[in-house]
């Protein structure tokens, strides 16, 4: 089996690692309807378009009005 000759040094090691263990931020663009960040390729998480027409369904949030408690 084949063995290394010499330790390599951290720096090497790291240097090597650098190269492609690196993150990455995945690839954004914006919703042509909304606005929002999308990735690539995907229907937009927020207003459920992809390709200038509604492809998803998406849950509209409901806004919940809080009452101010009387007081006793
Ligand atoms: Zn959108």
């Amino acid at each position: 089996m084949a063995v290394p000759q010499q330790k390599k040094s951290k720096a090497k090691r790291d240097s090597r690692r650098a190269q492609h263990d690196k993150i990455t931020l995945p690839n954004v663009s914006i919703c042509t309807n909304c606005g929002a960040d999308v990735l690539s390729h995907r229907a937009c998480p927020e207003c459920g378009y992809y390709n200038g027409r509604q492809v998803i369904a998406v849950k509209v949030a409901e806004v919940e009005e809080f009452d101010e408690v009387g007081e006793a």
